[in-house]
C-alpha cells in the first residue's frame, strides 16, 4: 500500500449523512469511531441489496503491484471507471533483461543451463509451477517438466533476441515485441474503494484468470485491514460470486 485516505469508513459515513442532514457535514463534521461507521454504512448503503455503493467512492487507495506476469496486468487494466493504473512499458525498462544476458554468456547457449541462471530467469520472466490446472470449463490440464523446460528454453532465446537487438540499436519498443508475452512487470494501481470492489466482483471468480485471482487475494488483505465491517459484508455477500457487470 503506497497510500490510501485514512479512516475510509468514517469518510463514507461523512458522505451518506450529507445525503439528508440538513446541517453542513463541513460544519458539523459527524466524527464517530470508525467501527461504529463501517457498521452504519453496511446498514444503510449495503445490506439487503440497497445497492448505495456512492458513498464507497470517496475513500482512495493506492497500491504498488510488483512480479505479475504481464497478461495479468492486461486483464486488470480493462477497467476503466474509478481506476488509474501507471505500469512499466518496457520501452524505458528492459535493462534488466539485457542485463541477465550478458551476465550468463555463453552458459545460455548449447547444453545444459545452470540451474541458477534458470532461477533468476524466472525473476523475470513467469511460468506457473508444475501442477494440474482447470480451464475456463473446468477441463484439467496437467502442466509438467518437459513442457516447462521448453518454454524456459524458449524464454532464454527471445531475451537473447532481445539483447542482441538492443545492443545492435534496435529501440526498445521495438524490441519488447518478442520478448516472452508473461514478462514480470510491476504497477501501480489506485482505485476508490467502490471500483476496487468492482474489479474483485469481475476477477475474484473461479473462472477468472489464477494469477488475477492471486492478485484479489493480495489485494483483499490490504481491503479488509482498510475497511474492515464492509469487508465483513463483502465477503459474506458478494466475494467469489462472480455478480457480473451489466
Ligand atoms: C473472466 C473474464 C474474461 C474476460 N475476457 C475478455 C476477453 O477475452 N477480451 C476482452 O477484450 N475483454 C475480456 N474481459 C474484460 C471485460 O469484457 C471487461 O472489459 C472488463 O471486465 C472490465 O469490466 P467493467 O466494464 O465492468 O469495468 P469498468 O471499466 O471498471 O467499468 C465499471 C462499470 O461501469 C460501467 N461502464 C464502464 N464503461 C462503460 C461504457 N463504455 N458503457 C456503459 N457502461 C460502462 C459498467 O457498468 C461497468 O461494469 C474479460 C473479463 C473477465 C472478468
Amino acid at each position: 500500500v503506497l497510500a490510501k485516505t485514512p479512516n475510509p469508513q468514517t469518510v463514507c459515513y461523512q458522505a451518506l449523512h450529507q445525503d439528508y442532514c440538513e446541517e453542513f457535514v463541513g460544519e458539523t463534521p459527524h466524527q464517530i469511531e470508525e467501527t461504529e461507521a463501517g457498521e452504519i454504512v453496511v446498514k444503510r448503503l449495503l445490506a439487503g441489496g440497497r445497492g448505495h455503493y456512492g458513498p464507497l467512492e470517496h475513500p482512495q487507495i493506492t497500491l504498488a503491484c510488483g512480479y505479475f506476469p504481464h497478461s495479468t496486468m492486461q486483464q486488470l487494466r480493462t477497467h476503466r471507471v474509478g481506476v488509474s493504473f501507471d505500469c512499466q512499458s518496457f520501452r524505458y525498462t528492459g535493462a534488466r533483461l539485457e542485463k541477465f544476458v550478458s551476465k550468463w554468456g555463453d552458459s545460455l547457449t548449447g547444453g545444459e543451463i545452470p540451474i541458477e541462471a534458470k532461477e533468476e530467469l524466472e525473476k523475470l520472466v513467469y511460468l506457473r509451477p508444475l501442477g494440474k490446472y482447470k480451464d475456463r470449463i473446468g477441463l484439467m490440464y496437467d502442466y509438467r517438466q518437459d513442457a516447462r523446460d521448453r518454454a524456459i528454453a524458449l524464454a532464454i532465446e527471445s531475451l537473447k533476441l532481445y539483447a542482441e537487438n538492443r545492443g545492435a540499436g534496435m529501440p526498445a519498443e521495438q524490441a519488447r515485441g518478442l520478448i516472452p508475452f508473461d514478462i514480470r512487470q510491476h504497477w501501480v494501481v489506485s482505485c476508490n474503494a467502490r471500483s476496487l470492489l468492482h474489479m474483485l466482483d469481475l476477477r475474484w471468480k473461479d473462472d477468472a484468470q489464477l494469477e488475477c485471482q492471486w492478485w484479489c487475494d493480495l489485494a483483499w488483505v490490504h481491503f479488509a485491514n482498510w475497511m474492515p465491517q464492509v469487508a465483513v459484508w463483502y465477503e459474506k455477500h458478494r466475494a467469489h460470486r462472480g455478480t457480473l457487470a451489466p
